[in-house]
């Protein structure tokens, strides 16, 4: 039996999730800190939260940025013990990705491994919604997937 699969058919039965499924499952809590807050106090917050970043946000002129866990470990390699006492401004990266509520989950995918970055936040007419991590983006895949091949059963089962 030859299988034609049609997108549409699959599209209908609500296969493609968009950031904006995630933001509805998970939240949009944003985790910020202000660009003088410390490396010692960013690692802490990242511990006790269990997340991988947080956004620099609350400056003046020193702009808005992201600072990670990648971050953190760079700036130890650079600094040794000294990289504590740095500040969000100085180990934060200020061109900061960002996506929007409408974009798929394949699109959010791609710009994470073209950035090789593992957060973007989620931003639509310059308000913050969100964070989505590439483990939000892992787990959305894997229902899209799983979805995806219930809708061709469904589909082979009906035609
Ligand atoms: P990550 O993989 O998210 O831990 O981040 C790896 C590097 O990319 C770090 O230097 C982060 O500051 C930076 N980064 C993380 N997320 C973004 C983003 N959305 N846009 C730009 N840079 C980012």
């Amino acid at each position: 039996m030859a299988l034609v699969f049609d997108h549409k058919c699959y599209l209908r039965m609500g296969g493609t999730m968009f950031v904006s499924d995630i933001l509805t499952q998970k939240g949009g809590l944003v985790f910020t800190v202000t660009p003088g807050t410390t490396v010692a106090q960013i690692a802490q917050q990242l511990s006790t939260r269990r997340i991988g970043s947080v956004l620099v946000m609350g400056g003046h002129d020193e702009g808005a940025g992201i600072v990670s866990e990648r971050d953190l470990v760079r700036a130890m390699s650079l600094h040794g013990a000294a990289a504590l006492d740095l500040e969000a401004r100085h180990v934060m990266t200020r061109e900061v990705v960002t996506c929007d509520p409408d974009d798929s989950i394949d699109h959010v995918m791609q710009a994470m491994t073209r950035g090789r970055f593992r957060h973007l936040p989620v931003v639509r007419h310059g308000e913050l919604l969100g964070v989505v991590s590439i483990g939000d983006v892992v787990k959305a895949r894997l229902e899209e997937t799983t979805h995806e091949a219930e809708a061709l059963k469904a589909y082979i089962v009906a035609s």
